[in-house]
């Protein structure tokens, strides 16, 4: 290894962190060689819904960092939980039926939230490995029921499911497959359910919802029923676009599902802990999972925790695998003691403060402040979502709903902007598409704030390309 010459310790100047990150982080989804010349931006402090850089420079974060910190930032009470917890208990492993305070009743805790049929909740620490899970536990799950050719699994285009290799397997995006040898051959993509963008002239969104209920049918019916385990999807897909279910979607598919033996895995990393103004999507839209997936707001993000929620028809039929001596799957950070602790706390401060409420209330006020301030603005085709999750796409053409092209990187450089203005929002990949998922803390006065700078990011931006021709 090259040997540095800045010592790596904390409180450097903004210019020494710059140059040492640059020298050896590998940072996720960015673009490797414009980081070594741009550099990073170092986040230093939070509070509530505010971040500050280390210039000195303030935020309103209205994505949560990434669709996570729903208690916002500063929380001291978890803090302490997570300071307490490490000095009573540090780590201890889950593995041949050891267990720990704090996870046996973060279970108890989430079994009790969950809607039924969730029985069993089994830990991890990302939203990819719990989704990598509920692959394995369905894989087992046929093999157990005397299905093995059980094995293929359908998902929708744009999802998003994590980067492991079964969960971008899931996932829909191009991006995340290319280059790296994905999907897996057992995952197979249907349309996605996005009305704006997908219907046909004319077509209701009921109509709609049929017709890719049709398409999931037609997809296990030429695939072989006997040859399909399971669908994957977001209640309101986040990262690919932020798209509620068209009317009748999820009525429409779960018959197909259940008509096919087809298993149900709700991913609710995003939708989990009140995005949507309810406890969880499922409630929202009253499904009933086979498996669930649980991440983000289980700990605000305060640590790392996943859950796969395992319905008690599943477990059931797991019970029968003890024949085989013990079910060999887990993370050495499964059931980990002090991110249980975290997430008991930032559960109790959801409660206390209600904040699926919040979410449910000043995400009205929300939805309706951000459709009045662009939705008639030349440069936006649809403004979409529910509760505190939100998209706002943008078109070149708004009467034909003509996409820019990606290569124009128009959200990038709305993101970039309203970034000058104080407000983080996000680009979303492979789209012209800007998202808001604020923490769950958000008030109406905060609402305002994020939706005035983002206003002026659009006016900002159609000045500069109204300038560049
Ligand atoms: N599932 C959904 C719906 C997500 O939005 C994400 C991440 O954004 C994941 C899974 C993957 O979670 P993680 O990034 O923690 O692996």
């Amino acid at each position: 290894m090259a040997t540095s010459t800045i010592p790596a310790v904390p409180g450097q100047t903004t210019e020494r962190l710059v140059e040492l990150d640059k020298r050896a982080s590998f940072h996720p989804y960015t673009q490797l060689a414009a980081h070594l010349k741009t550099g990073p931006t170092v986040i230093v402090s939070g509070e509530g819904v505010r971040v500050r850089d280390s210039h000195g420079r303030e935020y309103i974060d209205a994505m949560a960092g990434l669709w996570c910190v729903n208690v916002g930032w500063g929380r001291t009470e978890i803090a302490d939980a997570i300071a307490r917890q490490a000095r009573e208990l540090a780590f201890f492993h889950s593995f041949s039926s050891m267990a720990n305070e704090p996870a046996i009743a973060l279970a108890a805790r989430i079994a009790d939230l969950a809607p039924d049929p969730i029985g069993k909740i089994f830990f991890g620490c990302t939203g990819s490995d719990a989704n990598d899970t509920n692959v394995k536990l369905i894989w087992y799950y046929h093999n157990l029921i005397g299905k093995p050719r059980k094995k293929k699994l359908i998902a929708r285009k744009r999802a998003y499911h994590g980067v492991t290799v079964a969960s971008a397997s899931l996932s829909g995006l191009p991006s995340m497959h290319r280059g790296f040898d994905l999907p897996l051959p057992q995952v197979l993509h249907v349309e996605t359910p996005h009305h704006w963008s997908r219907a046909r002239d004319g077509e209701s969104e009921r109509e709609f919802s049929a017709r890719l209920a049709r398409e999931v049918e037609e997809t296990i019916e030429r695939e072989g029923p006997d040859t399909v385990a399971a669908f994957f999807a977001e209640p309101v897909m986040g990262a690919g676009g932020v798209i509620p279910p068209p009317e009748g979607y999820f009525e429409a598919i779960v018959p197909v599902l259940r008509r096919h033996d087809v298993l149900f895995v709700v991913d609710e990393v995003i939708c989990g802990f009140g995005r949507l103004g309810r406890w969880f999507g499922a409630q929202m839209y009253g499904l009933e999972p086979d498996l669930m997936t649980l991440a983000k707001g289980l700990t605000s993000g305060y640590q790392p925790l996943s859950a796969s929620l395992v319905s008690e028809r599943v477990w059931n039929v797991l019970l029968g695998a003890e024949k085989d001596g013990y079910f060999a799957h887990g993370f050495t950070y499964s059931a980990h003691p002090v991110c249980a602790a975290a997430a008991l706390v930032n559960l109790d401060l959801i409660e206390q403060e209600d904040l699926v409420g919040n979410a449910e209330r000043t995400g009205a006020f929300f939805q309706r402040e951000l459709r009045a301030a662009v939705v008639d603005h030349p440069l936006v085709g649809e403004v979409r979502g529910l509760g505190l999750i939100a998209a706002v796409e943008l078109v070149a053409d708004k009467a034909g709903k003509t996409a820019f092209p990606l290569e124009q990187k128009v959200a990038p450089r709305v993101a970039r902007i309203a970034w000058e203005e104080g407000l983080i929002c996000r680009a979303l990949p492979e789209s012209n598409a800007l998202s808001f998922s604020p923490p769950l803390v958000i008030t109406e006065d905060d609402c305002r704030q994020v939706v005035a700078r983002f206003a002026r990011a659009l006016e900002r931006f159609e000045r500069e390309l109204g300038g560049s021709g």
